[in-house]
């Protein structure tokens, strides 16, 4: 197999030397915002870094892809409409299932019969049964009754513990 088929960055190293393994220890375990801000500090360091990063999490613009110096977009989104994380390259119409309705409390349901005060009521996975979608009067629980693309949720982008201050 020649090294133009595989898609593993080379490395010169032993992947399995003990320093190896404990820096991926040490990411495994690292919180997400201590491996924003060292990936952060890492492309701004080192160009090579920049364009594997640039790899991974990038892709080119599909309608801009003629230009000289075609523009580049996230590859990877949540979508506001299940919530789920999607490639962008892999986007089609009928990949999204969800609800384009509301979730709401349903008191005609009977289940929150018993219900004393307002703090008993949580939306969460023992009482689905309470809640019905707007879009179909299906339970809380029920699976999407719609179909589409997913759809880009607008990020705002996250404080970073001990960065941004
Ligand atoms: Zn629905
Ligand atoms: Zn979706």
């Amino acid at each position: 197999m020649s090294a133009l088929n595989s898609d593993k960055v080379p490395t010169s190293e032993d992947p399995k030397t003990e320093s190896n393994l404990a820096v991926e220890d040490a990411i495994r375990e690292a919180t997400n915002d201590r491996v924003r801000i060292v990936l952060l500090s890492i492309v701004k360091e080192s160009s090579v870094a920049r364009d594997l990063v640039s790899k991974e999490l990038l892709v080119q613009q599909k309608e801009d892809s003629a230009s000289r110096n075609p523009k580049k977009r996230k590859r990877y989104e949540i979508c506001k409409q299940c919530s789920k994380e999607y490639a962008v390259e892999q986007n089609h119409e009928k990949i999204c299932v969800h609800h384009p309705g509301a979730k709401q409390l349903d008191f005609n349901s009977g289940f929150w019969k018993f219900v004393k005060n307002d703090d008993q009521i949580k939306d969460d996975e023992e009482s689905q049964e309470g809640y019905e979608w707007t879009c179909c009067h299906e339970r809380g629980n029920a699976v999407g009754c719609t179909t589409s693309e997913h759809s880009p949720q607008e990020i705002k982008h996250t404080k970073l513990k001990f960065y941004d201050e």
